[in-house]
């Protein structure tokens, strides 16, 4: 056996160890990164992403990107999950946490070339980061769910650059109208929030309704189109005689026979609604379908009725009513029926809806999003998501940040301060720490079409005066108050992005052994750097996965 290798991995495994492992997921983690940066801030562009189905989205949201491209490759993935954790903690700053991510790690590549060990740059990326979220303390301001101003203005700044940009001040205000609307002692459910995205007219005709909105016909035209007071049922079956198990046939032998047959099935279905009049049900809303008979009867008792009703749909009516589904009529008492003051069909360009308002129990809301076309309402309505996002975490942790990268300006200059106090090769990473962070105002001005060096001299020079809101114009290109120009973000925005890049960016760090059951793609060493950002070549080159994705992408 002496010296004989032992082989322990299949033949169809792939390994790669050692500098190659970790040259290899850096590459990766670059390349996601490059991928989305040029959509950062007010000046980024959109991205047209077109799937294996022909099927275009076109958008600016770093998370979307990143989930719809189809990245496969193990490390890659590792920072898109730097994005998922972002949307799903706080709704927004998607793009600029990878960002940050693949500048950590850019970094960090200067500092393995230098010699100095993974984990001596790992532990100095924690400490950096520890300290960053306490510096950011120092520079946050409180804000109270009653500061409308700020509040709006929260939610102007996440949809600056977004499809929304028109309509951004109506757009902002029904925004934070919503969520507070939602907020009560438990917290604030962003569930309680739906859009409606309604194509035709402008994004300016868009409204906020309180209560819940199906984009649904009520099933007769006997049935009456309003009702007050409604009590609400809701009804997760059908409305219709239950067709038997077994496929019976059953036949026939005389016109009787038939008669007699039809008119117990309708007998059966009399019953079913008068189970529903005896409770005192005023409208109906069931999952499946409702016989055309039980639609007459329904009709003759004034009953308001609405079929296929979509399961998110009857679960917020549920909800904001205070009704309890039943399964079947048979089982209904008045104890499962919820109230609404008021049922209607109304019109929305064109289109029939039900408006259930007025609603007794949990608060709910539903955002009528209007727009000429359905991919423009879509990024409004992504654009809609990151407000929404942001005036929730805004209100649940009360602390803003003025934004335009005067917080990464901030806490660089902090960190270049802590860096003395670290000594030993640490420092240097925490120094990479701080230079990696700028990458966020670097990348706000070269999107703006201006130079980043002067535009970096300028805010550095700001912030060491003690202008801890010194931010860059986009537009100008001017270095100004962005506490004065109302740009905010929640804090939490920052520390989130912070925390979840330095953890991806450490753990790809740590790894020096890759070990692949099937075939890996394997980026290639100077790929990432010069490639076009996000062009199809720099991409399908350097990351084998991604090629389908992005080859058709642009
Ligand atoms: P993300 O997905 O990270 O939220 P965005 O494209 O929304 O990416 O860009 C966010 C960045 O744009 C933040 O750094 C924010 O401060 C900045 N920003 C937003 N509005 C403005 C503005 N009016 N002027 C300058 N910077 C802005
Ligand atoms: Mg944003």
């Amino acid at each position: 056996m002496g010296n004989q290798p032992l082989i322990v991995l299949s033949d169809d495994s792939q390994r790669t160890s050692g500098k190659d492992a970790q040259s290899m997921n850096i590459q990766a983690g670059k390349a996601v990164s490059e991928a989305v940066r040029t959509t950062l801030g007010p000046k980024g562009m959109d991205k047209m992403l077109v799937d294996s189905s022909g099927s275009v989205i076109v958008t600016n949201d770093g998370v979307t990107l990143l989930t719809e491209m189809e990245i496969d490759h193990p490390a890659a993935d590792m920072i898109v999950d730097v994005a998922e954790t972002q949307e799903s903690e706080v709704g927004d700053g998607t793009t600029s946490a990878v960002v940050v991510a693949g500048e950590l790690l850019k970094r960090a590549e200067e500092l393995l070339d230098q010699d100095i060990h993974a984990t001596t740059v790992a532990q100095g990326y924690r400490q950096a980061a520890q300290k960053a979220t306490e510096a950011l303390d120092d520079v946050a301001i409180d804000v109270d769910v009653d500061d409308t101003e700020i509040l709006e203005q929260i939610a102007a700044t996440a949809m600056t650059g977004k499809g929304a940009e028109n309509a951004r001040d109506l757009l902002s205000g029904l925004v934070v109208d919503a969520v507070r609307t939602v907020a009560d002692e438990d917290g604030i459910d962003a569930e309680n929030i739906s859009v409606e995205k309604v194509v035709g007219g402008a994004i300016e005709n868009s409204e906020l309704v309180e209560g819940v909105l199906v984009n649904k016909d009520r099933v007769s035209d006997n049935m009456p189109y309003f009702v007050e007071d409604a009590n609400v049922a809701v009804i997760d079956g059908a409305l219709e005689v239950k067709e038997t198990e077994i496929d019976a046939e059953v036949n026939v032998t005389d016109p009787d026979q038939l008669q007699q047959f039809i008119e117990q099935e309708e007998a059966q279905l009399e019953e079913m609604v008068d189970e529903l009049v005896d409770v005192g049900a005023d409208a109906v809303f069931v999952d499946k379908g409702i016989d055309d008979m039980a639609q007459h009867y329904l009709a003759d008792a004034g009953i308001l009725a609405v079929r296929r009703v979509k399961d998110s749909d009857a679960q917020q009516i549920a909800r904001s009513t205070g009704a309890t589904p039943v399964t079947s009529v048979d089982d209904i008492t008045e104890d499962h029926l919820g109230f609404a003051g008021s049922v209607a069909q109304k019109e929305i360009a064109g289109d029939e809806h039900i408006f259930i308002e007025d609603v007794e129990d949990a608060k709910s809301v539903t955002l009528i999003l209007r727009g000429g076309t359905e991919h423009v309402i879509d990024e409004v309505d992504r654009a809609i998501e990151d407000a929404i996002g942001v005036v929730r975490t805004t209100i649940v942790d009360g602390k803003v940040l003025a934004g335009g990268g005067a917080p990464e300006i901030q806490l660089s200059l902090a960190l270049r301060d802590y860096a003395d106090s670290v000594g030993g090769r640490e420092q240097l990473a925490v120094e990479a720490f701080a230079d990696a962070l700028e990458v966020i105002p670097r990348t706000l001005a070269e999107n703006a079409g201006l130079d980043p060096i002067d535009s970096l001299v300028e805010l550095r020079s700001e912030h060491d005066a003690g202008e801890t809101g010194a931010g860059l114009d986009a537009y100008t290109g001017d270095t100004i108050d962005m506490e004065a120009e109302g740009v905010y973000e929640p804090q939490r925005v920052k520390t989130q992005a912070i925390d979840s890049a330095t953890e991806a960016a450490v753990m790809l760090l740590r790894i020096d052994d890759v070990i692949a059951a099937g075939d890996l793609a394997v980026a290639d060493d100077d790929e990432g750097d010069d490639m076009p950002a996000g062009g199809p070549g720099g991409m399908g080159g350097g990351m084998g996965g991604m090629g389908g994705g992005m080859g058709g992408m642009m």
